[in-house]
């Protein structure tokens, strides 16, 4: 049976597509190999939403090639898109797929690159996919592209404009998933707000079509715009299979700033969508992303910043100090701020997003919630074993337990006892877990 090696870089897109694509090869009879070295085909899904990360991109392409020279090189994602000549010429590529031809991968390369089908050796449907980072949540892409253009982002140059996937493949795949046992799914795309905006649909109809069709016992978003979200979209979480969290991204507390990047959203309407969310669902904690020292970015303005960032407050806050991106518009402003002046607002707005995480994980404390534990547990020297999950608003909790039980991809009522090191720390009545199902270790 050949073998393939998927690996991708950058973002929970490209993660979800490679996903897919290990389905899709299993279903034409190829394996999946966590190694490149045994692949017959290597698909390398890359990234270009930083300078760094397209050259992160082409030393992981070199790397692979170097390991097996044999195998034939698939290159797709974002760097390869904007890059296509470029990325033709590195040594060991056999073929480019651009961002928009992603959805048609696999027949692509079995076409131009020749490479067999064992009908025969097809795999079952509903047979495991094998790839699955891990086996707890799933990764889902409904739509990609996007119609806006922020100055600072080169994803919407790379790829292209909206599309969205049939509600149908995408119910079809969340069951395929429920069949493999993953109990979460995460509803990604570049601008998912936009979902269905050329099909006739939205991401209110799509949520309440999985709610309806699907047995999948969580469902989460990925990072979502803070606009165009549909009417009604927050009583999606009256159900409580709806988790209570969102990644907002607000990327500057300051309007100027914001202007300057062309965001559609300015802080008065990301105030009022995240009041709105608070008051309908009781704990729903919001996350976000900023970018510090954009071009023209002045001390004023980066105090304005951090106090509405500390008005609004946030579970978390991925902090990004900006770095021009060619072909970005605002890559061409001028008063591009000084590297030592970003470090300090860099450091003053990472102590900011650390007191409104340890306060939002305090605000958590006596709470009993469900709990999804994820990956294997560690180890301790007390004979006991740790696991670490998430709680339905998406706070990372860890709990310490006698080593006979395995918790992983379970769901356990936990009580959240304390935050240490801006982590939850949770409890579990052990006899509540044995009559819970959850898989017990024989000694
Ligand atoms: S909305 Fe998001 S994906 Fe679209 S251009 Fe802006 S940052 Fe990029």
């Amino acid at each position: 049976m050949s073998k393939v090696f998927l690996t991708a870089l950058g973002c929970r897109l490209n993660e979800a597509e490679l996903q897919r694509w290990a389905q899709e090869y299993q279903a034409i009879g190829y394996s999946l190999t966590p190694m490149p070295d045994d692949a017959a085909v290597m698909v390398v899904n890359t990234c270009a939403v930083t300078g760094e990360a397209a050259r992160k991109s082409r030393q992981i392409i070199r790397k692979h090639h170097r390991k097996n020279p044999s195998a034939k090189m698939v290159v797709t994602g974002c760097y390869a898109s904007l890059e296509e000549e470029q990325a033709n010429e590195l040594l060991g590529v056999d073929l480019v797929v651009p961002n928009t031809e992603k959805d048609s991968l696999v027949e692509k390369t079995q076409a131009v690159l020749e490479l067999p089908t064992m009908p025969a050796m097809a795999s079952e449907p509903g047979a495991p996919a094998l790839f699955a980072r891990n086996k707890e949540r799933a990764f889902i892409k409904v739509q990609d592209g996007c119609r806006y253009r922020c100055t600072f982002c080169i994803v919407t140059v790379a790829r292209g404009e909206e599309r969205s996937r049939t509600e149908e493949s995408i119910i079809d795949e969340v069951n395929q998933h429920v069949r493999e046992g993953v109990q979460e799914i995460v509803i990604a795309g570049v601008h998912v707000g936009g979902y269905g905006s050329d099909i006739d649909s939205d991401l209110f109809s799509l949520v309440r079509r999985i709610l309806k069709e699907t047995e999948i016992p969580r469902i989460r978003f990925a990072s979502v715009e803070p606009w165009d979200l549909p009417e009604d979209f927050f009583t999606l979480f009256e159900n409580p299979r709806v988790m209570p969290h969102m990644h907002l991204p607000l990327q500057s507390g300051t309007d100027s700033v914001l202007r300057r990047m062309a965001r559609r959203c300015k802080t008065e309407e990301f105030e009022r969508l995240v009041t709105q969310a608070r008051e309908k669902i009781p704990g729903f904690n919001v996350t976000t992303d900023i970018i510090v020292g954009f071009p023209g970015e002045t001390d004023e303005e980066f105090e304005r910043s951090l106090a509405y960032i500390e008005q609004i407050g946030f579970g978390h806050i991925h902090i990004f100090s900006y770095s021009p991106r060619e072909g970005t518009k605002a890559a061409r402003l001028a008063n591009h701020v000084d590297k030592s002046v970003k470090k300090e607002r860099s450091l003053r707005l990472h102590q900011l997003a650390s007191q409104l995480k340890t306060s939002a994980l305090q605000d958590q404390v006596g709470q009993k919630v469900s709990v999804l534990w994820e990956g294997s547990p560690k180890m301790l020297d007390n004979g006991k074993v740790r696991y670490v999950g998430h709680t339905p608003n998406y706070h990372r909790v860890c709990v310490e337990l006698s080593g006979k039980y395995q918790l992983e991809n379970q769901v356990t009522e936990t009580t959240l006892v304390s935050v240490e090191d801006e982590m939850l720390i949770g409890s579990i009545d052990e006899s509540s877990i044995a009559t819970s199902g959850a898989v017990i270790f024989r000694q």
